[in-house]
């Protein structure tokens, strides 16, 4: 049995018609973490939260939820995660009253353990109770399915791409109430491809790119990523040997006159790093910065995609 909330090992999915959306995934998400999955749009995020919900059949590999196998113990491992849809799909008719009893009723859950008022309260519907789910507006819609998940405590929610078609007053109710389930013990699960809202609400994000993790790690160690600055330095004379200087986190030697040197931009600016080049007795021809904020370092990642986790498993942060 695994410690993670949900372990996923060698997991691929060819789709018929011979798309292959995932390869070889190996992921392990921690229990009583708000877990990103974040990636671009055909990234195979809502395949992987597919096959999770049982909605999609894998092609191969292994996946525990709550250390129940899918395979060998579909109904442990089902009863474990409520799961929030890409799609919005609703019987129109049912109010979002009725909607929770049915689906506390499929699960299982006896009369007087429902907890339909106090979900109703907590996504902000109490007042649409008995209103036609097709009267909801979108945000309205997506908190009740956020609802729906949870009729049955699971201690796995998984949202994906919760925020589509929310507008900001509602994604900040939601994310209230994202955090709040959070710190009553429930692992949270989200894909979204928004950066900021990974960064704001995700312990550890992990980033997929066409079928293949490319990064995995806390959030504040890629955020940190993105600390980092480098700047280009050509200098007058051919080098052997890069220079070294205490406030380099890393020099690298281009050709024979150019220097990359990477920095982090909170403790050095690029000033003091060209003073520490001439203090060398290095003229500077030319110079050019680069400014990594999150949205490089994803756009880096996915684009590097293979290459960029043998960068992130050097461990040297660099991009
Ligand atoms: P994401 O949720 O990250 O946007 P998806 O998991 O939906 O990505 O899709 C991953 C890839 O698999 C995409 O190329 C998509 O077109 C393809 N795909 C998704 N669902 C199907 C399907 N039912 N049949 C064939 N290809 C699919
Ligand atoms: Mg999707």
């Amino acid at each position: 049995m695994s410690d993670a909330a949900i372990s996923i090992r060698g997991l691929s999915k060819v789709y018929k018609g011979g798309k292959q959306a995932l390869f070889d995934v190996d992921l392990d998400i921690p229990r009583g973490q708000i877990f990103g999955l974040l990636g671009p749009n055909g990234a195979g995020k809502s395949t992987t939260i597919n096959i999770l919900s049982g909605m999609v059949n894998k092609t191969a590999g292994h996946v525990d939820i709550w250390g129940f196998d899918i395979d060998k113990d579909p109904r442990n491992a089902k009863a474990s995660i409520g799961i929030v849809p890409q799609e919005i799909v609703f019987d129109p008719f049912f109010t979002p009253r009725e909607t929770l009893e049915n689906q506390a009723g499929f699960y299982g859950v006896p009369k007087h353990k429902r907890l339909t008022e106090e979900l109703l309260r907590a996504v902000h519907l109490l007042d649409k109770a008995d209103a036609y789910a097709r009267s909801l507006s979108g945000g309205m819609k997506r908190r009740l399915l956020v609802a729906k998940a949870m009729v049955h405590s699971p201690p796995v929610l998984i949202l994906d791409e919760p925020t589509a078609g929310v507008d900001v007053e509602l994604r900040q109710q939601l994310w209230e109430y994202v955090r709040e389930l959070n710190d009553g013990g429930v692992t949270v699960v989200l894909t979204t491809h928004y950066l900021e809202e990974a960064e704001e609400l995700c312990d550890r994000i992990a980033i997929i790119n066409h079928g293949r993790v490319i990064a995995n790690q806390p959030t504040r160690e890629l955020v940190g990523m993105a600390q980092e600055k480098a700047v280009s330095v050509t200098v007058d004379r051919d080098l052997v040997t890069p220079p070294e200087a205490v406030c380099f986190d890393k020099v690298e030697l281009k050709g024979s006159r150019t220097l990359v040197i990477t920095y982090a931009k909170d403790k050095v600016n690029a000033g003091e790093v060209l003073a520490a080049v001439q203090r060398e007795g290095l003229g500077i021809v030319d110079v050019s910065t680069q400014e990594a904020d999150l949205e490089d370092v994803f756009l880096n990642l996915t684009r590097q995609n293979n290459a960029a986790s043998t960068v992130l498993g050097a461990g040297d942060g660099r991009l």
